[in-house]
């Protein structure tokens, strides 16, 4: 006769004492085990893996109703078929000596995507339209796509994301739909499609400028205009993820504003093009301030507009300060807000001493002074 329980093997040779048998009667809960839900939060079917000892009756259950249970066999549980929220997951083995073990794991399901609201829905040519995204439950990967352009969209400290976009003056006005999507921390994906409207801005036209016979000479120098563009671009497409600001711009002089952004004006050369910034004019050698903390993209001579300072502010945004007489920083500096960064000058192709300050977002030109009040979407 052998005895097979848990603890007890033996082979009976002679008379055993029945205080002995007793002590010897299964009296160990079986073995059970069940791997960990590693998720926060689970969607979908669920995979447990559960591990009886062998003979061991299981059963399951969810928040205390009986589940079915399939050992042997990965064992799902449709989460779909619950709430979302917090349920208790139990798992009981009973041996034949009615010995029972008992796990009990908690398992929080999300089976809904997360509710997306945009605002605002509107903007204007020629300025920023800042895009703020909120969600009824917390949100990790975003996309969002605008005019072709897939437009990034940064975290803010409170849970929410921030799409800060362009408006090119020559966009043409009406409505464009945004797709926008975003997972929240189960996996769930919400998409949707904002229309979003354009209006057109005002720009004033007239302002006629005489240029000398070296300006003509350099505006008609395509190569070098080209490298302009492309040492410009480059700038613009460097960022970091971070914003550098923290408020509305600060007004990089004082003086007078001679011409305002967008303004379409017509050159001694025939050409016609709009005013991609803003004029200030003083004296040459007034110092030049940074709207805002930055860090220095671009510092040196560039064609057409002289000695000019490039800062990124992250996020996509810079500001550039252009015809400089001189220069105050290296590129990769770091400057905090109304710091100097150069003077006022007139170099390269400009009629007198004045800054031509400029502001990029997201790659377009916008106008720097309606970042000088307080910023809707910060
Ligand atoms: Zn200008």
């Amino acid at each position: 006769m052998t005895l097979r329980s848990a603890g007890c093997h033996f082979a009976v040779k002679r008379a055993i004492p029945l205080a002995f048998l007793v002590a010897c009667i299964d009296s160990q809960p079986p073995v059970l085990s069940v791997r960990p839900l590693s998720e926060p939060h689970h969607r979908g079917a669920v995979s447990v893996s559960i591990f009886a000892e062998p003979g061991a009756q299981v059963t399951t259950r969810i928040d205390d109703a009986p589940a079915q249970s399939l050992l042997g066999t990965p064992w799902y549980i449709d989460t779909a078929s619950l709430s979302d929220g917090a349920h208790a997951l139990s798992i009981e083995a009973t041996d034949a000596a009615g010995n029972t073990s008992a796990i009990r794991l908690s398992l929080a399901t999300d089976n809904t995507a997360p509710t997306l609201a945009l605002a605002p829905t509107s903007g204007v040519q020629g300025q920023t339209m800042g895009l703020v995204l909120t969600s009824d439950e917390p949100v990790a990967a975003t996309s969002a796509t605008f005019l072709d352009r897939q437009r990034p969209l940064y975290p803010l400290e409170d849970g929410r994301y921030r799409a800060l976009i362009g408006i090119a003056i020559t966009q043409e006005p009406g409505d464009f739909p945004l797709t926008l999507s975003a997972t929240d921390a189960a996996g769930n994906t919400a998409e949707t499609t904002i229309p979003l409207n354009i209006a057109a801005g005002t720009f004033p036209a007239g302002g006629f400028i005489r240029l000398s016979k070296t300006q003509t000479a350099a505006r008609a120098d395509e190569p070098s205009r080209a490298r302009t563009r492309k040492e410009r671009r480059d700038a613009y497409t460097v960022r970091s993820d971070a914003p550098l600001w923290d408020g509305p711009l600060q007004r990089p002089i004082e003086g007078r504003r001679t011409s305002g952004f967008g303004r379409y004006r017509t050159y001694s050369d025939g050409r016609r093009s709009y005013h991609y910034g803003t004029d200030l004019a003083n004296i040459t050698g007034t110092p030049v301030r940074a709207a805002a903390a930055g860090i220095a993209l671009h510092a040196g001579w560039q064609h057409i507009f002289g000695n000019v300072v490039i800062l990124d502010h992250g996020q996509g945004v810079s500001t550039s300060y252009n015809h400089l007489s001189s220069v105050a920083l290296t590129v990769g500096e770091r400057v905090e807000a109304g710091e100097v960064i150069g003077q006022v000058g007139s170099t390269g192709q400009s009629t007198g001493p004045h800054l031509h300050w400029g502001l990029v977002v997201d790659g377009i030109s916008v106008d720097a002074e309606q970042w000088l009040a307080p910023l809707p979407w910060d």
